[in-house]
């Protein structure tokens, strides 16, 4: 979507440090990195929320969180996957995405 600066990090049109990609999902290390591991995982299609996401497309950045955690070595200790909703949930970027954040403890609930 013309002016999402996610759309255009999957489309490599804007810099990223992309540490995943398939023909659906991209994910990238966020800028403002809350934890040792701190990843973005999108949909290459531009989805506005999870409320707005299929199933299909949940599942696969769902299974693609899962995965870059794992791979990163923190199946064992935990790892936290969050997905910001409209602005009470403070969602500042429009294009559906799971944060991934490990390497340390979190608190909860979170906010
Ligand atoms: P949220 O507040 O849940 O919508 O999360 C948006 C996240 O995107 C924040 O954690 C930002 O640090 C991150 N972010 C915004 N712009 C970029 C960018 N160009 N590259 C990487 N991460 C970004």
């Amino acid at each position: 979507m013309a002016g999402c600066i996610f759309c255009a990090i999957a489309a490599h049109e804007a810099p990223a440090k992309i540490v995943h990609e398939d023909p659906d999902v991209v994910a990238f290390e966020d800028v403002g990195h809350r934890a040792p591991l701190h990843v973005l995982v999108i949909p290459r299609r531009h989805v506005t929320s999870l409320s707005e996401a299929d199933p299909d497309t949940i599942g696969k950045v769902g299974v693609a969180a899962a995965k870059i955690a794992v791979d990163a070595g923190y199946g064992e200790r935990g790892y936290r996957v969050v997905t910001n909703v409209g602005p009470d949930a403070g969602q500042s970027v429009p294009h559906l995405h799971f944060h991934v954040l490990a390497g340390r403890s979190f608190g909860w609930p979170p906010g």
